[in-house]
């Protein structure tokens, strides 16, 4: 999916109450934001929202964002929300590598990638959300002792992950390639991509990974 402009699609979620425009604003007080000091968790490339959507309804004292470079879906993801409203979910629309300018140092709990672009082709590997140069940035926005959370049908993608995460500051704590006769399948809430992948017999890969700074 690309980055374009779509006025539409702005318009729609310029009219949510958990749309954030230019959040460099809230960079290094995003508890300002939320109004609480409550922890702030992230899925980045939230797609249509699923995912993220039933994690703020199930868990209100944490703050979620939902982050997502793609106006189009994110409007989808808007629509979602309950009409009764979600106050700890901010939707932002940007690029993960601009975490950074979004982020304060440390400020981030948890984060969560699913599905997230595979980018098959070598010369394509730095775009990988799980390539070296991401994992950086994560380090720098994400508290010590924070989780990394990720899930995805693509083999190859998730092996090189492994690779990637065992030259970082993140440790393995726990792995899987066949997600669901895992027993870290209780409590899972999957994510559009995941139903599909998952009605169509392919296994999905899931790994936690812990930051020590
Ligand atoms: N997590 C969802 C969607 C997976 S598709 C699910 O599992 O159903 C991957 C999503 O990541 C797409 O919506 C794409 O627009 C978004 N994405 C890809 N690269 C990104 C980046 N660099 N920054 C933010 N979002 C990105």
């Amino acid at each position: 999916m690309r980055l374009r402009k779509d006025p539409l699609a702005e318009e729609k979620l310029r009219n949510s109450e958990n749309y954030v425009e230019n959040p460099e604003r809230y960079r290094g007080r995003w508890h300002e934001y939320f109004g609480n000091n409550n922890p702030v968790h992230i899925e980045i490339g939230s797609g249509k929202g699923g995912f993220i959507i039933a994690l703020a309804l199930k868990n209100p004292d944490i703050n979620y964002i939902a982050f997502e470079k793609a106006l189009t879906v994110l409007a989808k993801l808007v629509r979602k929300i309950p009409e009764e409203g979600l106050k700890n979910l901010a939707v932002v629309s940007s690029d993960a590598k601009l975490l950074n300018e979004i982020f304060g140092e440390g400020e981030i709990e948890k984060l969560y990638l699913n599905f997230s672009d595979p980018w098959p082709k070598k010369r394509h590997a730095k775009r990988r959300l799980t390539s070296k140069g991401f994992l950086d940035l994560y380090e720098k926005v994400l508290k010590d002792g924070s989780l990394l959370e990720f899930k995805t049908d693509n083999r190859a993608f998730f092996d090189f992950t492994v690779e990637e995460l065992k030259n970082s500051r993140f440790e393995i704590k726990k792995i899987t390639y066949d997600l669901y006769s895992s027993d870290l399948l209780e409590g899972n809430i999957p994510t559009e991509y995941e139903i599909k992948f998952h009605e169509l017999g392919v296994p999905i890969n899931k790994l936690i990974a812990q930051l020590k700074k």
